[in-house]
């Protein structure tokens, strides 16, 4: 296949910057066209993790009872709300689908390989110099308040044990010295010293930044309406910016995607997840803390701190965003006392693109020359970006691609 002159790339996520970065890098002449401003999706609200140990999707047989009972629990790790056009039963179908026995052993080291790859990409994007982006190997610890949720935490370290993900146990006398200033009753802790963290919003200045000097043509409160075709091949998008003639296509707007995939006559299965954080003053914290049996994290981007939490799959809303906040809130001030949570630098509620299987969506669009999709990358966008992006360049420059998900 030719090497691709130019390309398009929908969308300024942490997805669709690392896409451009890596299209530049092969000579190619790229335009990112972005609604509002560069990293303002979910890739701005997230805890900013890069977690390797984070590799067991949601699609497994255990998963699948706990997001049966979620639905009936309103303080549950994932909840379906109820869906325009009752598109909730089909997600859980799919979910139901990837729960297939044995389905996760081959999702699983996929993800943590695609994390491992992408830590590595930001490790030398960090080497070449600043800006910087507070990267750093922070470790990664749950601890866990009832026997039973520590029971299934242990057995889940062993299954990525074998995956090559590295774990050790703490006893909840080790906590004070693991984790300063946490409160709360805990009958143990996993660590996993090898996940990674990073500060989102100085990452995103750093990928604008980068993308910028490889000669990447941002245009930022460019949003696109439509995309014009001739037989199949997409020949321009249109929009308050006039009608931009394009040679390939990536679509990565965030959960937004699926909108553009079913007007090319697709179907990607991406779904909203929605998903809360709030930010304060205050940090670093010693290690990111993921509260397994309260469903939040909490980590430190830079010189704050941010807690988040939140798997609500759907747009109608069972709970109002304000309900959401003031929840994760509440669970924060009991957890980290010592932090001014009620008078917060940010409170934020956005969607991030969910996959039933958890694996992204990366890879040409069916029945299209020249659109690809980028994009279904869940909980792990930030810890995936740079992977999917290298499927992306090697898909569009010819070399040779990556299995497709
Ligand atoms: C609460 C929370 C915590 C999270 N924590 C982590 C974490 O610790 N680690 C991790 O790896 N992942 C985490 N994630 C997931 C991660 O944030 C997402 O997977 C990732 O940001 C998705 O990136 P994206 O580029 O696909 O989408 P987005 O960042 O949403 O970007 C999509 C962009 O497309 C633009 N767009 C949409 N439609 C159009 C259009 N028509 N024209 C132009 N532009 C358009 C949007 O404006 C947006 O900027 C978290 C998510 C949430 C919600």
């Amino acid at each position: 296949m030719p090497l691709a002159r130019s390309a398009t790339v929908l969308g300024a996520g942490v997805v669709g910057m690392s896409v451009a970065i890596e299209l530049a890098r092969a000579d190619v002449a790229v335009t990112v066209l972005e609604r509002g401003s560069v990293g303002g999706g979910a890739s701005h609200g997230n805890a900013g993790l890069l977690v390797p140990s984070h590799c067991l999707p949601l699609a497994r047989p255990a998963a699948l009872l706990d997001g049966v009972a979620a639905i009936l629990g309103s303080d549950a790790p994932l909840r379906l709300r109820p869906w325009q056009g009752g598109g909730e039963l089909s997600w859980l179908a799919r979910l139901a689908a990837a729960c297939r026995p044995g389905a996760w052993r081959r999702i699983a080291p996929r993800l943590r390989e695609l994390a491992t790859e992408s830590i590595g990409w930001y490790s030398q994007l960090a080497a070449e110099g600043p800006p910087d982006f507070d990267l750093q190997r922070s470790g990664w610890l749950s601890v866990f308040a009832t026997r039973g949720a520590f029971r299934r935490g242990l057995a889940d370290a062993l299954r990525k044990e074998r995956l090559g993900v590295r774990w050790q146990t703490l006893r909840p006398e080790d906590l004070p010295s693991a984790a300063p200033g946490l409160r709360g009753s805990f009958v143990g802790a996993i660590l996993h010293p090898d996940d990674w963290a990073l500060s989102p919003d100085r990452l995103m200045n750093r990928l604008q930044l980068t993308a910028q000097r490889l000669g990447v043509h941002v245009r930022t409160a460019a949003e696109v309406a439509e995309i014009e075709y001739r037989g199949r091949r997409a020949t321009a998008v249109c929009g308050p910016f006039g009608v931009l003639p394009l040679d390939q296509l990536v679509l990565s707007a965030g959960w937004e995607t699926e909108r553009w995939l079913r007007r090319l006559g697709n179907r990607g299965g991406i779904w909203p997840g929605r998903g809360y954080s709030i930010t304060v003053p205050g940090g670093p914290l010693k290690v990111p803390l993921n509260v397994v049996d309260r469903h939040l994290v909490i980590s430190s981007p830079g010189d704050r701190v941010r807690a988040t939490s939140g798997l609500d799959v759907g747009l109608a809303s069972l709970d109002s965003d304000r309900e959401q906040i003031e929840k994760l809130r509440s669970a924060a001030k009991s957890l980290l006392p010592h932090l001014t949570w009620d008078s917060p630098l940010e409170e934020w509620a956005g969607s991030r693109p969910m996959t039933a299987n958890g694996l992204p969506a990366v890879g040409r669009v069916k029945g299209w020359e020249n659109v690809l999709v980028a994009s279904g990358h869940g909980m792990l966008g930030m810890s995936l970006a740079p992977a999917s992006a290298r499927i992306v360049r090697r898909l569009i420059t010819g070399g040779q691609a990556m299995p497709r998900s």
